[in-house]
C-alpha cells in the first residue's frame, strides 16, 4: 500500500486550512450610544455566549443548554 499525500493522513503535519470565523460581531448592532444584541445569550454561560437557532429551539454550543419554544 502506498502512502497517500495530503490531509487524509491523520498522523503528522496537516495542511493549514483557513476556517471561517464565528462572526459574533454580526450579532451586535450599535444604535447611538447603546449596543443592541440580536439574539439571546445563554443563561448558563452568561453574556457573550449566544444561543444558536434550530427549528423550534435555541441551543448553546458551549454547554449544550437547549431552550424549547412553544409550538
Ligand atoms: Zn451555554
Amino acid at each position: 500500500m502506498a502512502k497517500k499525500k495530503g490531509s487524509s493522513n491523520k498522523k503528522g503535519k496537516r495542511a493549514h486550512k483557513n476556517n471561517p470565523t464565528s462572526k459574533k460581531y454580526a450579532l451586535y448592532t450599535i444604535e447611538g450610544n447603546s449596543i443592541k444584541k440580536k439574539s439571546k445569550h445563554c443563561p448558563r454561560c452568561g453574556p457573550g455566549v449566544f444561543l444558536g437557532g434550530g427549528q423550534s429551539r435555541l441551543h448553546c454550543g458551549r454547554c449544550h443548554y437547549t431552550e424549547f419554544m412553544k409550538a
